[in-house]
């Protein structure tokens, strides 16, 4: 799943992928066992590196793979919440495994964050596979049954867009406290296989997603949404400068940017040594460059969200992906 970000200056977030296991294959599925290691992370070792990684004022996300898979995910929250994790989130696929709403409640869990892709079954599990819309759904009203705080996460792209404004009544009805509208990355699944890639453009993007934040907030729900084209006004900035994003995975890659997630190009390595940095070239060297296009990874691995007007300009400069509008 596409985790629950949200890109602020000089603010420190961890996701923390604990397991590489999934029972679903969604066609957009960015994990890749070959560059992330495959399998789940002992808890032992996930504590450590909870403690090497937490600061003052950090968000942590669990994910994976599904982190429901993982049989410690429940002391892995208690103990985040010990250490003192300024919020603590678990994005899930909704299939809730080892019971997990019944070990821990919603003093340890500030958010769980459901994937969905579609407002019914034939859009989702066209996507994400047979009978999860139902099981999403299901597990989305135990977990508002049991009190906890919920998310949905809806990754646009060209297989769901126009389904897209379907959602309001859905999950006004599912009584969710926040959407997370995203858009799918060229990453994983999607680079491998060409019927997978399915990416907007800036018209499709316009026509429909600031709309339907618009119709969420009128509801009182949050609605949080990435900012992907950069209007003439507005300034282009890499949160891999500014920000401290860490994107951990079992075989101990650390990476500061989503987009290069496919490549051995991460920042650091975390091992019982600590958090190391890795020696250049690396993916702090991309973050340095300045191009018209705006992100340079963007333009690197998936510039088909690109386009450029008859001098060769691009129309657009493509936002940092972390970057996010709040309405
Ligand atoms: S639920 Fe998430 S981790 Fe599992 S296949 Fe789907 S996108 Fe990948
Ligand atoms: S998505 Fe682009 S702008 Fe954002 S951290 Fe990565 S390289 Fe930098």
């Amino acid at each position: 799943m596409n985790p629950t970000i949200l890109f602020k200056k000089n603010t420190r977030s961890v996701f923390f992928h604990i397991t590489t296991h999934c029972n679903l294959s969604c066609r957009h599925c960015y994990i890749d066992p070959v560059q992330h290691g495959l399998g789940s992370i002992p808890l032992d070792q996930i504590m450590q590196w909870l403690t090497y990684l937490k600061k003052d004022n950090t968000d942590l996300v669990l994910l994976g793979g599904e982190p429901t898979l993982h049989p410690d995910l429940s002391e892995i929250v208690k103990f985040s919440r010990k250490l003192g994790f300024k919020s603590i989130t678990i994005d899930t696929n909704g299939y809730l495994f080892h019971n997990i709403l019944n070990r821990v409640t919603p003093h340890d869990v500030d958010f769980f964050s459901f994937s969905l892709d579609g407002p019914d079954a034939s859009i989702n599990d066209a996507i994400r596979g047979a009978d999860s819309f139902e099981t999403c759904t299901k597990g989305i009203l135990a977990a508002r049954e049991k009190g906890f705080s919920v998310s949905v996460i809806y990754t646009v792209s060209a297989m769901n867009l126009k389904s897209l404004n379907q959602m309001p009544v859905l999950i006004q009805k599912l009584d969710i406290q926040r959407f997370f509208i995203q858009v799918i990355g060229i990453r994983g699944n999607s680079s491998k296989n060409a019927s997978n890639n399915q990416q907007i453009n800036y018209e499709q993007w316009m026509t429909h997603v600031p709309k339907v934040a618009k119709q969420v907030v009128q509801l009182g729900i949050p609605v949080t949404y990435p900012k992907v084209f950069l209007q003439k006004d507005e300034f282009f900035e890499c949160a891999g400068r500014v920000a401290d994003y860490f994107f951990v995975f079992p075989n101990g890659r650390v990476y500061q940017c989503p987009l290069c997630e496919d490549y051995p190009i991460h920042s650091y390595m975390i091992s019982t040594d600590g958090l190391k940095k890795m020696p250049p070239i690396n993916e702090q060297q991309f973050f340095d460059l300045s191009i018209p296009e705006g992100c340079v990874m963007n333009k690197i691995v998936q510039p088909g969200n690109i386009s450029y007007d008859k001098e060769g300009k691009p129309m657009h400069q493509i936002a940092c992906c972390l970057l996010k509008e709040e309405a």
